[in-house]
């Protein structure tokens, strides 16, 4: 029997207890959606006002080198490298994650094309988030060279439909939806046994689970900051060329910020060495700041030690919700697995959306994806093993007493 007891004893050890120090949070708020949009770092606030009233209003345009305007995409780029196995110079912050899938997707095709006409297969998951899929299919059509989306569903499809016409396979490292973790050493082996190539998504990992991208010698990685990372709403995404591919080929947005000696105002493109070809134009320099506040707490906690809370939270949980809302019908479409689970844990209801919608009216925030899921996001950084407990005891309550079958639960906003 799981008591709140036990839940205090828990945090009572928790090596990342006082990391929670660091975050700013709403009053009276368990917050279980930073798969979503991470919390704000407390040293957000600080670093905006700096850049907004000193370096913007008083260094003004000195600020592109005096304070480091210019090299921000690569500077964030390497604390980022470190979390994710990629080294110094592999990683830029820049764009949206679906602006950079669409870069690196079109390197991957270009490498494969120069080596056979033959590759003209692109898998990715048939439960993929959608931006991945609807990149894949623009791109396809948009080049209108007979490339096909082949979808594919967990690995015994994947390795079925792995063949010498595979050209590229986009893949979430997490799930969106169910949480499943795809093992990315053996995955990527896989592909390349074929000689495809992959693409790591990892919205839903990054900055919750051990990433070694240069140990599963991948390939590419896009992700987002706005997330675990918590770089704040909309913040530019990240994206990995490791070495063995970056020079060799130029990446199709390729505007300014890019280019080799891009003051020289020349007529023709010459992309730059290394990583920095992947930027395109002007940053967003102000949500780009604050992606380093994100990811500067992060680098005090180390990867081993969240990855370990988030596996002991999501086992909690999912300990709890059997404990205490056996006699509801609710279905976890989450794996129990360690090694295939990420960060957040699905359970799926019927009355799923208006569920959430009563848990959030009490300060419980999770959220909803269609069909029927109820996404509740574990963030090792800010929540507590009692605040899993107490999350767990109003759901209990909404569903005992059907506290969501008001109208006011039902109706939908436009982002859901
Ligand atoms: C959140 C998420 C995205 C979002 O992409 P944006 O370009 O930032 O809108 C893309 N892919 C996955 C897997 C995600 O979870």
């Amino acid at each position: 029997m799981l008591t709140l007891e036990y839940c205090r004893q828990l945090d009572a050890v928790d090596p990342l207890a006082g990391m929670k120090q660091q975050f700013a949070l709403p009053d009276n708020t368990i917050y279980l959606d930073g798969n979503s949009l991470g919390a704000r770092p407390k040293s957000a606030s600080a670093r905006a006002q700096a850049v907004v009233e000193q370096e913007w209003q008083q260094d003004l345009i000195s600020s592109w080198n005096k304070n480091q305007w210019w090299n921000l995409p690569l500077n964030i780029g390497n604390k980022v490298a470190q979390v994710v196995g990629a080294k110094e110079g592999e990683v830029a912050i820049t764009d949206t994650t679906s602006t950079n899938l669409f870069k690196v997707l079109a390197t991957a095709l270009r490498i494969q094309s120069e080596a056979s006409s033959e590759r003209k297969i692109i898998i990715a998951e048939r439960e993929a988030f959608p931006t991945d899929l609807y990149i894949i299919q623009g791109m396809s059509e948009w080049l209108n060279q007979g490339y096909q989306l082949q979808l594919i569903s967990g690995p015994e499809e994947l390795q079925a439909a792995l063949n010498e016409q595979v050209a590229a396979v986009v893949l979430s490292h997490v799930n969106y939806r169910t949480g499943y973790l795809w093992p990315m050493q053996d995955t990527t082996a896989a592909i390349h046994a074929h000689g495809g190539l992959v693409i790591w998504d990892l919205c839903h990992s990054i900055g919750a689970v051990d990433i070694d991208l240069n140990g599963a010698d991948a390939d590419f990685a896009i992700g987002c900051t706005y997330k675990y990372l918590n770089g704040g709403p909309g913040a530019p995404a990240m994206v990995w060329v490791p070495a063995k591919h970056v020079n060799r080929c130029a990446q199709p947005l390729s505007g300014w910020w890019g280019h080799a000696q891009p003051f020289e105002m020349a007529t023709d493109y010459a992309p730059a060495a290394g990583i920095r070809r992947y930027l395109s134009g002007t940053q967003p320099i102000t949500s780009l700041a604050l992606v380093e506040c994100g990811i500067d707490v992060h680098l005090q906690a180390d990867m081993p030690k969240i990855r370990a809370k988030s596996l002991a939270m999501t086992d909690l949980f999912i300990a709890l919700v059997e404990q205490e809302c056996a006699n509801h019908p609710l279905e976890m479409i989450t794996p129990r697995e360690h090694a295939v689970r990420g960060s957040h844990v699905s359970l799926k209801h019927e009355h799923g959306f208006a569920i959430i919608q009563a848990l959030i009216a009490r300060g419980v925030i999770g959220d909803y994806r269609e069909p029927e899921v109820m996404r509740f996001g574990i963030t090792p950084l800010y929540l507590s093993f009692e605040d899993v407990w107490h999350a767990v005891q109003h759901l209990k309550d909404i569903l005992d007493n059907k506290t969501w079958d008001t109208p006011e639960f039902h109706r939908r906003g436009e982002v859901t």
